[in-house]
């Protein structure tokens, strides 16, 4: 189901509320589970949509409210809240600061756009003015220097890489120390990654964690993977400490589920959403704005 089918989903739940005289709890129950269902085919992970009609029920108190009105915006609300609560991590990212040199590690499986979403993201600063430089520590998939020095080319975005050397822990240090000294402020290490979470893939993040000693590390997720995410995000965060959540492809296909599955299993906040395959694709994620968009 793609975003725009969950919204419209979660708009009509919400839009019957209008349509009945009076709101008892057979209304309210039919409410919550076209929301529940909506919400399970978006994939978001079923414990956490358990959660929320639990949650609500517990807020929306039928018998101590009195009017039809008022009710649909205690429900209408409720709903809204615990979208929020599920999307927001209560915690807040570390956000690179100009003339720091802040290292900035990115982390996700092949395929999940983490090479694009790195020029994105140096792009982005760039464009606040920073100084940022791409390191590319992926000498798993052949060809990986060669796309991260186009994508970085066309971002105006120096970057580091070896044809030739096969660890990665000695590029990522080379690369880091390098644009140190030239005194970038914003160090993007692009690592590689794999078809599917395997430990020497987590061994290799965590070595490269280990020896770049990153402000953040950022892990990248294919919004289109489905019930997976919960599970995939998990697996990484248990790796490595990540600290921040981008999630890809939000365009087209995507469901919306995968955002609030990733920042349940991460405990992190979703930053940036990417919206295209172009560098300008790219978009800064507030939670509430977008549960408003989502239930219209
Ligand atoms: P990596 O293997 O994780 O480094 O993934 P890549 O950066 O090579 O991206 C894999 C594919 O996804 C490429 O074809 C990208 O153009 C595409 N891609 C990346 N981000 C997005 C996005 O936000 N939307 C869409 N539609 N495609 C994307």
């Amino acid at each position: 189901m793609v975003l725009s089918e969950l919204h419209g989903k979660l708009t009509r739940a919400l839009r019957q509320l209008d349509n009945e005289t009076i709101i008892d709890e057979k209304v309210l129950n039919d409410c919550l589970n076209e929301i529940t269902r909506a919400l399970l085919q978006s994939d978001v992970q079923f414990s956490l949509v358990r959660d929320l009609q639990i949650n609500i029920k517990r807020t929306v108190n039928l018998g101590q409210l009195a009017h039809g009105y008022h009710k649909r915006n205690i429900i209408r609300r409720a709903v809204e809240e615990e979208l929020c609560k599920i999307l927001d991590s209560g915690k807040t990212s570390y956000v690179p600061k100009k003339g720091n040199a802040s290292v900035v590690l990115f982390v996700g499986l092949q395929g999940s756009g983490k090479t694009t979403t790195c020029t994105k993201y140096a792009q982005f600063y760039r464009k606040k003015g920073f100084k940022p430089a791409l390191v590319c520590a992926d000498t798993f998939r052949a060809g990986a220097y060669d796309q991260l020095k186009q994508n970085a080319m066309k971002a105006n975005v120096p970057i580091y890489g070896s044809h030739t050397e096969s660890d990665p822990v000695q590029i990522a240090v080379e690369g880091v120390d390098s644009f140190r000294k030239k005194t970038h402020d914003l160090i993007i290490v692009d690592t590689s990654g794999r078809h599917k979470q395997e430990e020497v893939l987590f061994e290799e993040m965590r070595q490269i964690s280990v020896a770049t000693n990153p402000d953040l590390v950022i892990f990248v997720m294919d919004s289109s993977i489905g019930q997976a995410t919960y599970d995939q995000a998990l697996a990484f965060k248990q790796s490595v400490a990540v600290g921040a959540v981008i999630i890809t492809k939000m365009d087209g296909h995507a469901k919306g589920g995968g955002a609030l599955s990733a920042v349940a299993a991460t405990k992190s906040p979703v930053i940036f959403i990417g919206t295209g395959e172009h560098m300008d694709d790219f978009k800064e994620f507030d939670v509430k704005p977008f549960v408003l968009r989502l239930l219209g």
